[in-house]
This record gives structure tokens, C-alpha cells and sequence, in this order.
């Protein structure tokens, strides 16, 4: 049994197909998947598919490569999470590879949403991209982590070195990998998840992007996630059973969801 701990299936490509989305999951035993928000005027069809399905998680964020968009208030977050199927903050971040110029209000949108997880104590999903010293450092400032007596999170679709996989686990967070993974061209990527201890390992699909081998280049969806369990199954010589089940008891542990 899989979790698909990052997925936007409310985006319409998918979201138009929600009954095959869900048998495919059933095929390939991934039980559950998270809806990842990734701005306040969609946040309402996120929610609402999680209110809707058993098996969909949601959370709430406004993402850091959204820059027109409403910009969200701590008390903002903090009340449009109170919903028990809102397990998370996010996604949130930095992405100094999309985005060029004075980014100081993505770093100012990212302090709020640790604040907000601080408060709520519901976990951060983290983005960051080309952007890894600046994570670090804000995560460590606003007192993200549990080191810090706030809550963890996950550094998801991660691309990053082993230095900042290693600098968040220090920290209390699990790291996060996508089909990326998967790819011929990803070899640092493949050393970085060979090296991790499989207990701070969580899986993605970041549906609809980056579908894993074979599907690549295709629309992606939650089901494909066990393609990235069986890969690192594969990679680090244990079995696709033993990948499956510790990465949803992680799932589990760091989003407070009982089996
Ligand atoms: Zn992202
Ligand atoms: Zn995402």
C-alpha cells in the first residue's frame, strides 16, 4: 500500500477524471494521496475534494511561483486550516528558478506560512529550487522543525544535495521524492535517495508533472506513485513491500493520520 504524499489532482486536467484517478490508485494499492493547495481561490475545490473522498487529504498554502495571486494572512492560514482533513501547510517555499528580480516577498510568504504551521502545528510542505541556502536559513529562523519546537515537514519533489537533505533531516523533516527519481538523467538525484535512511523517505507523484519511467513525458497521477516506490525499492536493494510500507508509516507519523 502506497500514499501519494504530493498531488494536484484539483487542477481541471485532472480533476475531469476523478473516477479513473481513483481506480488506478486501487489498481496499484496506493490507499491515499494528498491534495497539495497551491493558491487561495482555488483552495475551495481542494477542500471540497477532500470533504468529498475518503482517500484525498488536503492542505492549505499559496505557492512561491504564484506571484498574482492574493497574498495570505497568518490568521488567514491558521483559520482556513482548521479542518481535520487539512493536514498540512503548504505548499511553500522558495523558487529563485522561475522567478527572477526582488524576491523578498516570496521569503516574506514563506515566513508566514511557517507561522502558521507553528500555530496550527500542522506540517510544512516545503518547494524549494535553485533556492536551497535561503530555505535553510528561513527554516531555521522562524523555528520550522521540531528542533525548534515547531512542527516538521517535508521537502518535497526534491532535487537538492545531499548536504540540504541532511541539513532538514536535522532538523525533523522528511524529504520527498517524485518521478524525478526515476529519470536516466538523474543520477545525483539517485545518489542523494541511495544515502537516505528510508525512515525519513516519502513518495510523490506531483501529479500532473513529472511522471515517473515509463510514463514520462505523459499526464501524471497519484496512481504512478508506485512507480517511484518500486525505483527506490530497486535502488536500494530492499523490497517494494518494505518501501510501501515505510513510506506510508511515515506518511502517517509526520501528518498525525492513524492508519
Ligand atoms: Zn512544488
Ligand atoms: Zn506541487
Amino acid at each position: 500500500m502506497y500514499i501519494d504524499s504530493h498531488c494536484h489532482i484539483n487542477f481541471p486536467e485532472l480533476a475531469a477524471r476523478m473516477p479513473e484517478i481513483l481506480a488506478k490508485m486501487a489498481e496499484n494499492q496506493v490507499t491515499h494521496a494528498l491534495c497539495v493547495s497551491v493558491d487561495l481561490p482555488d483552495f475551495p475545490q481542494v477542500l471540497a475534494l477532500a470533504h468529498q473522498y475518503p482517500h484525498i487529504y488536503a492542505s492549505v498554502g499559496v505557492h512561491p511561483d504564484y506571484e498574482d495571486t492574493p497574498e495570505p494572512s497568518v490568521e488567514q492560514l491558521v483559520q482556513l486550516a482548521d479542518d481535520p482533513k487539512i493536514i498540512a501547510i503548504g505548499e511553500t517555499g522558495l523558487d529563485y528558478f522561475r522567478l527572477e528580480g526582488d524576491l523578498e516577498w516570496q521569503r516574506e510568504r514563506f515566513r508566514t506560512h511557517i507561522k502558521a504551521s507553528r500555530l496550527t502545528r500542522k506540517p510544512l510542505i516545503i518547494h524549494t529550487r535553485s533556492a536551497s541556502e535561503d530555505t535553510i536559513r528561513i527554516m531555521r529562523e522562524e523555528g520550522a522543525g521540531t528542533e525548534a519546537g515547531g512542527v516538521a515537514g517535508v521537502m518535497h519533489c526534491f532535487t537538492e544535495s545531499l548536504e540540504v537533505a541532511r541539513a532538514a533531516i536535522e532538523i525533523g523533516f522528511y524529504i520527498s521524492f517524485s518521478g524525478i527519481v526515476t529519470f536516466k538523467s538523474a543520477k545525483d538525484l539517485q545518489a542523494v535517495a541511495l544515502e537516505l535512511p528510508l525512515e525519513r523517505i516519502l513518495i510523490e507523484t506531483d501529479s500532473p508533472y513529472l511522471a515517473p519511467v515509463p510514463f514520462r513525458g505523459l499526464m501524471n497521477e497519484p496512481g504512478f506513485v508506485a512507480h517511484v516506490g518500486e525505483y527506490i525499492a530497486k535502488l536500494k536493494g530492499v523490497s517494494v513491500e518494505q518501501v510501501a510500507e515505510q513510506t506510508t508509516a511515515n506518511f502517517r507519523t509526520l501528518f498525525n493520520v492513524p492508519a
